[in-house]
């Protein structure tokens, strides 16, 4: 049937060998760049620079975080390396080799910024931050608290994300705060705190280590989160009979090194999780002691039994479904039976399944399959979805970033939460406002209908990273905009009225997080250039300015830090036992951490690692304790997928996804500043498959017109033959390409993320 997928050879595959595959995929050419090939994927192990000084420090791009070492000669960066001792085995990929080139990165924005007579002239910071906060509090006197916001980054330190959460809530006193995670990981988010009453992962990579089993569903690690991937690579090759299953209607980087690779037709992922949990059930492939002691079910709205659920995806019987999955019955059962019978599965997932209109529901799924073969709580087991961003988790999600969230997992609608951080954060009682602000696309929204007339954004590049960007870019026209990055350039700042230069990377202090719940610390070393300045000290100058000062009795890196973590106390997310100065002496320290000398959680849940498990659970109930619930089970919902909103039709046959490549971060704003990941990246094109190029007469380095319901593009164009025919590539790093023009933006109800994974598309040859 169509899309097959096609059978890798199971037999090990050396690292070289990966790297050659990879390269022959999607890269570009082997010619030297610098001191790496540029189809490779890590930089070659460098041996420190014998002048100067090292530093250890962390990469904060992707979500993997790896550990580095600086090498420093008279305050200059010379050279970057992995760290043996990180989680990255002293590994980097090209981009964190670069690294090196960031503190001269050309286009760095070094002077504030104001829009005089439509065109931004430098100015001081005091002009600068005097006239934010004039119009802030003209907004604020005429329009009310609501009618300014914030809008975040996963690229922010936590320390950045908390203040920025305290000061609109606390001080201007509205919930328009929100971030970039809201266009993917917080369905992710939202997926966890609906299983297990609380977010972020119950693993982490060490689990790697152990598992035999890895089920990689809409993710392209080896291109986005390379390191870690190395680390499954080697765990396959290492491990008798271990098996990489891949999930993607590409055929991705990912997918070609894959040991069994599923080209789904899009959006069916929900389907095809639904199916395998059929086969798990009626071929008793489940953990019934397992499912006896730690879950229950749920159809949404109330609980119902273990026999309801097995009911639930008769429906989904691999025969009922393969036509619309795409995949054969048989590979359906194949693939069940091979995450269920292996000795410890490990999920990962990231974008391809958080930025679809099921998102949550898939994420749910994915948990479920997890629980209901008790592949989880166990060293090598369990759902681990991958962050894209260095810092998606702790920034957003831990520092109250998001418009729902309050800190450490309290919630702006719970008034005992918003009670509780009156008295942390020391305001008045009814401080706090009970609404709930606008989360991504709505603030957007507000701000293109005028009820947001002022808004800060910080890190971020929403005129190119927002589906259906031509609409929403209409909202960033008009209201005060202020936005605070480390480049002149960026289709967001075409819309300031005052840009403000920030510090990057080692040119600054504070925490980040990554996707498994590891904090770990970035340290200065060097100033930012001109008059930029770390965002930390932008906010607090804003807050003297707006009249909230009093609120910041913390002023550095660390003591805000050591605020944040006091917050976390009394909550399952506690990291009161980290500080800067642990975090110095060591790889990162995943939360919870109570104490100074706690070592940290490596797997949550669990008694004898995880410090919250009830003492009634360790012993009669095999020392596992889902305690975000109140029964101690984790939920696993019956979740039917909805009606497809993007669909294919006669004017829109294809469909187009998007994704990231290996040698940019993003939306490029920093690393296509860099020479050698621009040319190694090459340009933005559209990879569209043979069959479906032959037709229209198109052939590689043509140009074409790809048009959706929501505009047109024209681009390069890359032939391939891999993959799945009827499905279209675009990566969204390259400003001349903003395939964002062309996806969609209806929303996840549970997360607001976009569904932007999806577009249904036409495309014809371009001929003069
Ligand atoms: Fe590691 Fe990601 Fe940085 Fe590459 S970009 S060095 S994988 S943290």
């Amino acid at each position: 049937m169509s899309g097959e997928p096609k059978q890798n050879a199971s037999n090990p595959t050396s690292r070289r060998r990966f790297l050659k595959v990879a390269g022959g995929v999607g890269l570009a050419g082997t010619a030297a760049l610098g001191t790496w090939g540029a189809c490779e994927i890590f930089a070659p192990k460098q041996p420190k620079k014998q002048t100067g000084n090292t530093h250890r420090s962390i990469c904060n791009l992707c979500g993997t975080g790896c550990g580095i070492h600086v090498d420093m000669h008279e305050g200059n960066v010379v050279g970057v390396r992995g760290d043996e001792q990180a989680h990255n085995r002293g590994l980097i990929c090209v981009k964190g080799e670069m690294l090196r080139s960031l503190p001269d990165l050309s286009g760095r924005l070094e002077r504030p910024k104001i829009r005089k007579d439509g065109v931004l002239a430098d100015a001081s910071w005091d002009e600068a931050l005097s006239l934010v906060a004039e119009r802030f509090q003209e907004v604020i006197v005429d329009d009310g608290t609501d009618a300014v916001a914030y809008y975040g980054s996963g690229h922010l330190t936590t320390e950045v994300s908390y203040t920025a959460a305290k000061l609109f809530r606390a001080g201007v006193g509205t919930n328009n705060v929100d971030g970039n995670a809201r266009l993917g990981v917080n369905s992710s988010a939202v997926a966890y705190a609906q299983s297990f009453g609380l977010d972020e992962p119950p693993g982490c990579f060490e689990d790697v280590d152990h598992a035999d089993c890895f089920f990689i569903v809409g993710a392209n690690p080896a291109a986005c989160h390379p390191t870690l991937f190395e680390r499954v690579l080697t765990r396959r090759d290492s491990k008798q009979g271990a098996e990489i299953v891949c999930v993607d209607p590409r055929a991705s980087e990912t997918a070609m090194v894959s040991d069994r690779h599923l080209s789904i037709t899009p959006g069916t992922d929900l389907l095809l999780l639904n199916s395998m949990a059929q086969v798990i059930c009626a071929e008793s492939l489940y953990d019934s002691e397992f499912v006896e002691r730690h879950v229950a079910f749920n159809d949404g709205t109330q609980p119902v039994t273990f026999d309801a659920f097995q009911t639930f995806l008769e429906s989904y019987r691999p025969e009922a479904v393969e036509t619309q999955i795409g995949i054969a019955a048989e590979r359906i059962r194949e693939t069940a039976r091979r995450f269920a019978r292996s000795q410890a599965t490990i999920s990962l997932w990231s974008a391809g399944v958080n930025q679809q209109a099921d998102a949550v529901s898939v994420a749910n799924m994915l948990s479920a399959l997890h629980l209901i073969t008790g592949h989880i709580c166990r060293p090598g087991a369990g759902p681990l979805s991958l962050t894209g961003q260095a810092n998606a988790a702790g920034g957003l999600r831990d520092a109250g970033a998001l418009a729902e969230r309050l800190p450490c997992g309290r919630q702006v609608e719970n008034a005992e939460h918003r009670r509780e951080m009156e008295q942390l954060w020391q305001v008045p009682d009814g401080t706090l406002s009970p609404t709930r602000g606008f989360g991504g696309m709505e603030l957007f929204e507000a701000m293109g209908d005028g009820r947001v007339k002022a808004a800060l954004i910080m890190g971020a590049n929403p005129a190119r990273s927002l589906p259906n960007s031509a609409r929403h870019r209409k909202g960033l026209e008009k209201p005060f905009l202020v936005v605070v990055d480390v480049v002149n350039q960026t289709e967001t700042a075409e819309f300031a009225d005052v840009l403000l230069p920030a510090a990057l990377w080692i040119e600054k202090q504070g925490v980040f997080e990554q996707s498994d719940r590891r904090y770990q610390l970035l340290d200065k070393r060097i100033d930012p250039p001109g008059e930029a300045r770390d965002e930390l000290d932008i906010l607090f100058d804003l807050a003297e300015r707006l009249g909230h000062g009093a609120l910041f009795s913390a002023r550095s890196a660390s003591d805000v830090w050591n605020e944040l973590a006091s917050v976390s106390k009394n909550t399952r997310y506690d990291f009161s036992g980290i500080t800067h100065e642990r975090l110095r002496d060591c790889q990162g320290l995943r939360w919870p951490c109570p104490t100074p000398d706690h070592p940290g959680t490596s797997r949550r849940y669990v008694a004898g690692d995880d410090p919250f498990v009830r003492d009634s659970n360790r012993a009669e109930n095999g020392g596992i304790d889902f305690y975000g619930q109140a029964d101690g089970k984790a939920i696993v919902f019956l979740r039917a997928p909805n009606e497809p909103i993007e669909t294919t039709s006669e004017d829109f046959p294809l469909q187009l996804t998007t994704g990231r490549v290996l040698e940019q971060w993003q939306t490029g704003t920093l690393t296509n500043h860099i020479p050698e990941l621009k040319q190694a990246s090459r340009d933005g094109h559209f990879e569209l498959h043979e069959q479906d190029a032959t037709p229209l007469g198109i052939k590689s380095g043509d140009r074409v017109e790809v048009t959706s319901r929501r505009g047109n593009l024209v681009g390069p164009v890359r032939v391939s033959t891999a993959g799945k025919p009827g499905v279209v590539f675009a990566p969204f790093y390259d400003a001349a390409l903003p395939v964002n023009t062309l996806t969609a933006d209806h929303l996840n109800n549970s997360s607001g993320v976009p569904a932007l994974k999806l577009a249904a598309i036409s495309v014809k040859k371009v001929t003069t």
